[in-house]
């Protein structure tokens, strides 16, 4: 039966990119493979709109995101984390098992970071001790973009290098890397990119190379030296790579680049605009506010004392439509809708004149169709 994922990733998968992902294997030492390699990581850098090196692995976006770690921090450097979701809490974990002394700067959850509080802590560290600075750029289980380049003119020229989780946010809302200077972004295949999940993509700037020589934390798998010798000597990776997975990338990255940048953003604010427009319409509540709300995935949070899981359970079992319940601390208090990547307005359509339906057997007073005449009404004015 046709359904309608509805999630922040994985997001569903164009059908151009499924016939790229069901051609036979090819050898991942095959000069074919080697001419693969060397497009797709042309194209991505585009995406990613860099002139830093960009790596392939072969990994989920954590992976790439313990890449960011194991690669630039020693045990014991003082390294600071902007938290305020669950994928801030990741850098906080990840950070802390390879033994850095992790400072945290905890924002509300469902608001975005304020700068102000990241310059007062980088000003106040005259002798440089900290080393690196984690941050999310769309963080993902609250629906909240933080403001990068903000964040990244709050450090200045302290030396500690910035580190981005842009798992969800790469190709939704931009990041300039280069002018904004990032020195390592983390992200990952089944989000913007509309393939499935299996490679993650990791950006890193000439100074974040100096970092990783003089690094000694023990690392092997993601160690991102190897990559880099084996992409630069023969197009290729260390290990094997998810060959089917880079041919779909090749396709993906294609189809980003015939819409171009500027239209991918666009077209996620306006599903950001759709969705919050009808739901507020229904009379419920968006976590983050209007400034600050991501184009990726919509948390919404729970009306009344119903419960989310039934909605979502309702949206799965009546109206196939896969939605998302919260993450961490927010587990029962919102539920998500996500609206990245191969995304169309008929399916944001489908998806409120379901959760309406939802809502409405859930014992909410809802009248039918208003959340849906919020979404046509935008649509009608060309919004
Ligand atoms: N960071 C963010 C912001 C994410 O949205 C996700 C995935 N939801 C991850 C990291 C982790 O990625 P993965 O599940 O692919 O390891």
């Amino acid at each position: 039966e046709k359904q309608y994922l509805m999630i922040p990733g994985p997001t569903p998968v164009p059908p151009r990119i499924l016939r790229a992902l069901s051609i036979p294997a090819i050898g991942h030492r095959s000069p074919q493979f080697a001419e693969i390699m060397k497009d797709v990581t042309a194209r991505l850098k585009n995406i990613f709109e860099t002139e830093n090196d960009v790596l392939i692995l072969t990994s989920s976006g954590t992976g790439a995101m313990e890449a960011a770690v194991c690669n630039f921090v020693n045990a014991g450097d003082k390294v600071l984390v902007m938290e305020n979701g669950n994928f801030g809490e990741r850098w906080v974990k990840l950070n802390k098992r390879y033994g850095a002394d992790v400072e945290i700067i905890a924002g509300p959850w469902g608001e975005p970071h304020n700068p102000q509080a990241l310059k007062a802590r980088i000003d106040a560290d005259k002798e440089h001790q900290i080393k690196a600075v984690f941050v999310t750029h769309n963080e993902t289980s609250t629906g909240v973009v933080n403001d990068i380049k903000a964040l990244r003119e709050a450090v200045g020229d302290h030396p500690a290098l910035f580190i981005v989780d842009s798992v969800s946010g790469m190709a939704v809302s931009p990041l300039k890397i280069d002018e904004w200077k990032l020195d390592v972004v983390a992200t990952g295949s089944q989000k913007a990119f509309m393939i499935p999940p299996g490679l993650a993509f990791i950006s890193v700037s000439p100074r974040a190379w100096a970092i990783c020589e003089k690094v000694t934390t023990p690392r092997f798998y993601f160690d991102l030296r190897a990559a880099k010798k084996a992409y630069t000597e023969k197009f290729n990776t260390p290990y094997t790579p998810a060959t089917n997975l880079i041919v779909a990338l090749q396709e993906s990255l294609k189809m980003m680049e015939e819409e171009g940048l500027p239209s991918i953003w666009a077209r996620h604010e306006k599903y950001k605009t759709l969705v919050r427009a009808a739901i507020k319409e229904l009379g419920l509540e968006p976590l983050a506010g209007d400034e600050a709300a991501s184009g990726a995935v919509t948390a919404i949070k729970k009306p009344g004392n119903i419960d989310v899981k039934k909605i979502s359970k309702l949206m799965r079992e009546k109206h196939n439509i896969i939605i998302a319940a919260g993450q961490g601390k927010l587990e029962t208090e919102i539920f998500r809708i996500g609206h990245l990547g191969y995304v169309h307005v008929n399916d944001i359509i489908v998806t409120i004149a379901a959760l309406e339906m939802t809502l409405k057997e859930l014992g909410m007073d809802i009248v039918l169709g208003r959340g849906v005449a919020a979404v046509l009404n935008l649509l009608v004015k060309g919004e």
